[in-house]
């Protein structure tokens, strides 16, 4: 149990007339509204789309089923995924020179996260020219500063042509099951598809937020009328596509239920044609602005060598609370931390203690979250509603949002949002959502309920992976995951796992699945150029990363456990050994990746042990 920190007893550098506002009865505000959502069940509240609910990702994507014989050929790298950490994988592979590599996707297509979440109005809101992977390579600058979801899905297409990718890709197909055999030392990979793949090396990206969930609301299952996940929108019934225009909804009342990062973006264009929307939330996202732009040409045409690279470490530095001299990337992000540069004394900053820091952090942060709550009330005409989608809690409690039609939307007359006061919808009847109360007759369901995290590294890949004499990975890591840098286990030979698995939590993540991508490249490299049939992180080297993880992943648990629940705090319980941020190198992304550039240039495979 993490104890909190007192409330009262706490010297703040600013008085709260020079503030504006008192740090700490805002400080009370977010435990109060913390503690009236914190519920017994935390993780446990949702549903699984299995069973009965497995219709819910059914992929509507697809425009035919392929048939095909299964396969029991031989590659040297089995890639398990085919968003952009499977297809940066596959990249950085290639460039050292490895050739058969065999994707195997459950999608119909490359794309990942991409494929699968098509809703209306779906963009990143991470800035494209970080965000999209192996820019210069592909010779390619994205079309807006904040790229739509057409342009990513297109671009991982282009990616997997540009790469051959294709050509030894196994899409529409599920792995079941990836058994280490001793004898010819490779790894057997089984499918749903009846395969029996066989590889020398095998490396999963599965996808952090790939198994849609639904909320346990009573009577789920009761309800008569449509319903879909967002992540599987059904256009066929709204009609439209990604940039709106949902004439299907014109004669329909609609609810949605959930208001994170995807429901803040396709709310907008429910609310453009729905003949009536209900967005029921249980907590209200910080909404800032976005000021989205097209690509400046003159500035792509001038871009130099290694600029992408250059961008992507800027803006992971100062997102992990780094110096640099310029705000390369400059948005949401990163203002949180030039917010603290302004409060920081011009001289003497370098001699404040990590409590003094952490109280002008807070401050920035009171101060930020103050403008996403002025920002509400500047935007939505009526003031209950205003004052209902105001965030009470840190700025990275829960995912930062960023969008400049999310707000508007409920000045409209069609537009209701039902705020539950952190309780939740209650029930769910045959006719609609029942919600304080009150019952809600509707349509179409639309759950914005988000993904399953936190159950279990094998349980949300949906297979487990058989090592040596074996051993079931999901009994080796059934205490936590243990690793070494993140990407290799003992008695898992010729494996890699990319993904937070104790490695870096970055904001960006692409730049995380790229560093591992190189890592892995540079070690299946090493691993051929010295004849070696197995590579394997010794026990030893394991133990002490774990060690490092220990001593380092749990600087932000007392932070996440002031927070509102959510799924970055395990619903409350942000010490989960399954935690999405519990397994996350506590010294920063900027230093997690110099830990593997240094062990790369050091040259000497410290830790591993070939045969
Ligand atoms: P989230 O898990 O963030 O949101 C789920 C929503 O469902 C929350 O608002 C939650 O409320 C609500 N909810 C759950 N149960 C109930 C209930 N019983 N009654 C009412 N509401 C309920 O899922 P998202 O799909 O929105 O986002 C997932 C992640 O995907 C994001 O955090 C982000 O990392 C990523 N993403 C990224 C984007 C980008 O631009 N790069 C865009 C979209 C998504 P509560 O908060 O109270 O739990």
């Amino acid at each position: 149990m993490i104890r909190n920190e007192p409330i009262t007893d706490i010297e703040w550098p600013m008085s709260t007339e020079e503030l504006g506002f008192d740090p700490n009865e805002l400080r009370a505000k977010y435990r109060a509204e913390r503690d009236k959502r914190l519920r017994g069940d935390g993780n446990q509240q949702y549903l699984a789309t299995e069973g009965s609910f497995s219709h819910f990702v059914d992929d509507p994507y697809l425009e035919e089923t392929i048939s095909r014989e299964p396969l029991f050929d031989d590659s040297d790298v089995i890639v398990i995924g085919g968003g952009f950490g499977g297809m940066l994988a596959a990249a950085r592979l290639q460039e050292v020179g490895v050739e058969k590599i065999r994707i195997i996707e459950k999608g119909g297509d490359f794309g990942g996260t991409w494929y699968w979440n098509r809703y209306p109005g779906a963009m990143c809101d991470i800035e494209s020219y970080i965000y999209l992977p192996l820019l210069e390579e592909m010779n390619y600058v994205p079309k807006e500063k904040y790229t739509r979801a057409p342009e990513i899905l297109a671009y991982s297409r282009r990616i997997a042509e540009h790469y051959g990718l294709y050509e030894h890709a196994c899409l529409q197909t599920q792995v079941t099951e990836v058994r280490w055999d001793e004898t010819s030392a490779r790894w057997i990979v089984s499918t749903d598809r009846g395969d029996r793949m066989t590889a020398r090396f095998v490396a999963m990206s599965n996808g952090p937020l790939s198994k849609p969930k639904l909320p346990g609301i009573a009577g789920i299952d009761t309800y008569r009328g449509h319903t879909f996940h967002t992540s599987r929108w059904d256009y066929q019934y709204t009609g439209g596509d990604s940039d709106g225009g949902l004439e299907g909804l014109r004669d329909k009342k609609v609810a949605i239920i959930g208001t994170g990062a995807t429901s803040i973006q396709c709310v907008p264009h429910l609310g453009e044609t729905a003949e009536a929307l209900f967005v029921f939330q249980r907590t209200p996202s910080s909404v800032d602005v976005r000021a989205n732009r097209v690509t400046d040409p003159e500035w792509a045409a001038n871009l130099q060598p290694g600029w992408q690279q250059e961008r992507m470490d800027n803006f992971n530095t100062l997102v992990t609370g780094g110096y640099q001299k310029e705000d390369m990337v400059g948005d949401g992000w990163t203002e949180i931390y030039r917010n603290l540069t302004g409060i920081l004394p011009v001289d003497g900053a370098e001699q404040l203690s990590n409590v003094e820091i952490a109280r002008l952090t807070e401050i920035a942060d009171f101060q930020k979250m103050e403008g996403v709550r002025a920002r509400v009330d500047a935007i939505v005409a009526d003031a209950d509603t205003a004052e209902a989608l105001k965030p009470y809690y840190r700025q990275f409690c829960k995912r930062p949002c960023f969008h400049d039609d999310y707000l508007t939307t409920f000045n409209r007359p069609n537009v209701s949002l039902v705020d539950t006061h952190g309780a939740g919808v209650e029930r769910i009847t045959e006719k609609g959502v029942v919600a304080n109360g009150q019952e809600y007759e509707v349509d179409c369901i639309i759950f914005a309920t988000g993904f399953e995290v936190s159950t279990g590294y094998t349980r949300n890949s949906g297979y487990d992976v058989f090592g040596r004499d074996g051993l079931p990975l999901s009994q080796k890591w059934a205490d936590g995951p243990a690793t070494y840098h993140g990407v290799h286990s003992h008695g898992f030979p010729n494996c890699y796992f990319m993904g937070m698995i104790q490695s870096a939590l970055a904001a960006n993540f692409p730049h995380l699945l790229n560093e591992q991508s190189k890592h892995i490249a540079h070690t299946v490299h090493q691993a051929q150029q010295r004849g070696a049939d197995v590579v394997e992180a010794s026990a030893e080297a394991e133990q002490q990363w774990c060690e490092t993880m220990r001593s380092k992943a749990r600087l932000g648990m007392r932070f996440f456990s002031e927070c509102t629940p959510g799924y970055y705090n395990v619903e409350g319980n942000p010490d989960d050994k399954n935690g999405f941020f519990s397994n996350v190198y506590g010294g920063g992304a900027a230093e997690f990746f110099s830990i593997l550039r240094d062990w790369r240039d050091e040259g000497e495979l410290r830790g591993l042990e070939l045969k």
